[in-house]
């Protein structure tokens, strides 16, 4: 196997017992792209094991493969634009967000079809401008009242915009603003069962913030929400599941002053041995990535040279490197380089790094 992405189970499960213990809310563990590409099934299996309640994912089809699996929790699907195949949804008794009127009447005509009564999540913008009634508030919540019986209203949430910055007053204002429509809410004869509004950054630093059930993503994957406006994950005792590991394809001497990969944008500047290792741009590893970081062989680091091709990346193993054709090395996680220093050297953050990594990639599992 040229190149392979061991999963760590029990860094994954080790994590929600972490989480578990700074909160009494229910969790949902998102499993959105691929589980931040750590594999869909095997990482909401194992979570689900781990004693979460509930799992979230963006798309439609990503719920419909959970339940082809034959998991049974319930499962919210949050982002489903017009036109989705909401009969195929309710069938497979997947809750659903709604965040306009045309996406609620959408929703209340397949299930009039059906005789079914959808089990519904009102999302609201607090303050993000992304997902979540805004300027319709009052329309929604007329068609809200007027339909009332031919829904069930599971949940309501938002979702915060700047939960990475704990210091920033915008955070308090988006508690603020939701509590406020929660209760106009709750004034209007509509009360949901589970109110959700934190992710991972507001679950580690938002206490007021947690209600009936957390949206666990990249803490439960053991990465950090921000290292620099928060702290490593290691202050939080989360581990990363994911490392990431490939073959050298060559090694070979090279000399003073060649140039390495296309535009031979290295120079080298002394004579050493280069690993060509079997993973590019095509596997997930930025192009844009800087040789702060690369690979580590043995207990020897061993950066980047040149440009990232699209199957294979040149690294300098040094003068003296005893490194062979068909080694592994380490490209990410681990001993090796971590994953959010592979983000730093290429403009990105962590959740870029992980979602990213290719489908034609192995996921390798452990216990
Ligand atoms: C992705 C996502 C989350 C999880 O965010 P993390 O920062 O990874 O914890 C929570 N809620 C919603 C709506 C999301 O899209």
């Amino acid at each position: 196997m040229r190149a392979f992405v061991s999963i760590d189970l029990d860094a994954i499960s080790h994590n929600i017992a972490q989480i578990k213990g700074k909160t009494d809310a229910k969790i949902l563990a998102v499993v959105k792209a691929d589980a931040y590409g750590h594999g869909l099934i095997p990482i909401s299996k194992c979570a689900l094991e781990s004693g979460v309640d509930w799992l979230g994912v963006a798309l439609l089809e990503e719920a419909l493969e959970l339940r082809k699996a034959g998991i049974s929790v319930p499962i919210i699907a949050w982002l489903t634009p017009p036109g989705e195949d909401f009969k195929e949804a309710l069938i497979s008794d997947i809750d659903l967000s709604v965040s306009s009127v045309l996406l609620f009447e959408e929703i209340l005509e397949a299930a009039r079809d059906l005789q079914a009564k959808p089990r519904l999540h009102f999302e609201i913008d607090t303050g993000m401008r992304r997902g979540g009634v805004l300027d319709e508030w009052d329309d929604f919540l007329d068609f809200a009242i007027k339909h009332k019986d031919e829904y069930e209203l599971v949940g309501f949430w938002s979702h915060f915009a700047r939960a990475d910055e704990p210091d920033s007053n915008m955070n308090q204002k988006q508690r603020e603003k939701f509590e406020r429509m929660l209760n106009l809410l709750i004034e209007n004869g509509l009360h949901p069962q589970i109110v959700h509004l934190s992710n991972s950054a507001a679950t580690l630093t938002q206490p007021a913030a947690h209600h009936q059930m957390i949206r666990l993503g990249i803490a439960m994957y053991g990465l950090s929400p921000d290292v620099k406006t928060m702290a490593p994950a290691s202050k939080y005792e989360l581990k990363p599941a994911m490392t990431v590991r490939a073959q050298l394809h060559l090694v070979k001497s090279a000399h003073t002053g060649d140039a390495v990969g296309y535009g031979g944008t290295a120079i080298l500047k002394r004579d050493t041995k280069l690993g060509v290792v079997v993973m590019g741009y095509s596997d997930g590893l930025p192009r844009a990535t800087s040789n702060d970081v690369g690979v580590l062989h043995g207990e020897a680091k061993a950066p980047l040279v040149g440009r990232i091709s699209m199957d294979q990346c040149v690294v300098d193993l040094g003068p003296d490197s005893l490194a062979q054709a068909g080694d592994y090395v380490t490209v990410m996680g681990g001993d090796g380089y971590s994953i959010d220093a592979w983000a730093a050297a290429s403009g990105t953050i962590n959740y870029e790094i992980v979602t990213r990594i290719a489908s034609r990639v192995p996921r390798i599992y452990s216990r």
